[in-house]
């Protein structure tokens, strides 16, 4: 599974880097940093929840 970021959403809340922290880190000013696309097996409930909380609707997690 792969989890991706819509720019054109996301307002920088930084709750995805505290929820993800495998695959997102925040930068300084709250905006998420795509450490690596690709969610492990053992990660996907964790991404799960973090596009569950992602409150402007911006997180997806697709298959390649
Ligand atoms: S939780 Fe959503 S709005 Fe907040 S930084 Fe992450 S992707 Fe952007």
């Amino acid at each position: 599974m792969r989890i991706e970021v819509d720019w054109t959403r996301c307002d920088g809340h930084g709750l995805c880097g505290l929820l993800l922290p495998e695959n997102l880190a925040n930068d300084t000013d709250g905006f998420p940093v795509v450490r690596d696309p690709e969610v492990a097996p053992g990660n996907v409930h964790h991404a799960r929840r973090a596009v569950s909380a992602c409150p402007a609707l911006a997180l997806r997690l697709s298959r390649p």
